[in-house]
């Protein structure tokens, strides 16, 4: 296990927030003297790509097996999010914003989480508390992973320390926040070329409850209006998905960014009874609509996780 660099890794299915934050702390471990490099598990959303293409930046190697490897773990720490066999890895770090999941380790390690609207900010955090400088790409990449996760400080998972760091960061970047934030929702919605089991799966995370095991998945846009077109194509896929992912329940949730609202699919009277009791929202064509909703993290899980029991 020596001789071999550290992997820095974020979540399957990566968000903009887990590449960025992957990208910044592993440069930031490497001006520490740490032999790290940065790893991905899964393709680059558009997002994602726009920001690495407007910041010049190279995605992160695409990660096969973590098998007897040290690896870091950022923006995620259930063992269903990360590599199939995290399980045979040496977890040497966790850097998180998520609820603790289910993951354990045989040693003491370096163990960061904070309810904070995303990973990238705890990075800045964590150069800020080391005294390493950031460059403006890297501030300007941070930036961008924090306007991903708190849809440009508007979701209710954004902080006042959140707000701070976001003025922190535009000054070292100099970057048009604003101009950004329009830029990457407009990639975020952008849906050409992509088939509708890409757009569930975009960002698709499963947990695991007491007996049950919940698949859900959020597409995040500003165009809402151009999915209920595709509404039995999607009701099919995420019976399909619940079939093959063995999960006892799968939801979907469209988001609608500049509105800030939801709209939840129920695919089957499990599901629907489940929604019925925990959101209570207004049922329309097998779909829940959910006012303010915007979070998964926030304001679909822990009312889920409460209805289903504590984590297994
Ligand atoms: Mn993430
Ligand atoms: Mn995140």
């Amino acid at each position: 296990m020596e001789n071999q660099n550290i992997i820095v890794l974020g979540h399957q299915n990566p968000d903009t927030d887990t590449i960025i934050s992957t990208i910044v702390y592993s440069q930031i471990k490497k001006k520490m003297g740490f032999d790290v490099k940065a790893g991905r598990l899964g393709e680059i959303n558009k997002e994602t790509k726009f920001v690495l293409s407007f910041f010049k930046q190279e995605a992160p190697e695409l990660i096969e097996s973590v098998k007897e490897k040290q690896v870091v773990l950022l923006d995620h720490n259930e063992s269903s999010q990360s590599a199939v066999d995290i399980k045979e890895a040496d977890i040497v770090e966790i850097i998180d914003h998520h609820y603790i999941g289910n993951l354990s380790t045989q040693k003491p390690i370096y163990c960061r989480f904070e309810p904070i609207g995303s990973t990238s900010s705890i990075i800045f955090k964590l150069a800020q508390e080391k005294k390493i400088k950031l460059n403006k790409v890297q501030a300007g990449l941070l930036l961008a992973g924090l306007i991903s996760d708190t849809l440009f400080l508007t979701s209710p998972t954004t902080t006042q320390e959140d707000k701070k760091i976001a003025k922190e960061l535009i000054k070292i970047s100099k970057v048009n926040a604003k101009k950004l934030a329009d830029q990457m929702f407009e990639a975020k919605s952008d849906i050409s070329g992509m088939d509708i089991k890409d757009i569930i799966k975009a960002d698709y995370k499963e947990f695991s409850f007491k007996d049950s095991k919940i698949g859900i998945g959020v597409f995040e846009t500003a165009k809402p209006e151009v999915m209920s077109p595709k509404d039995p194509e999607i009701f099919q896929e995420l019976e399909k998905l619940k079939q093959d992912q063995k999960i006892d329940f799968c939801f979907f949730l469209v988001v609608d960014i500049l509105k800030q609202n939801s709209v939840l699919y129920l695919i089957s009277q499990k599901e629907e009874e489940v929604a019925r009791n925990v959101f209570k929202g207004r049922i329309f064509e097998r779909k829940m609509i959910l006012p303010g909703v915007v979070s998964r993290k926030k304001q679909v899980l822990p009312p889920l996780a409460e209805y289903f029991g504590e984590n297994s």
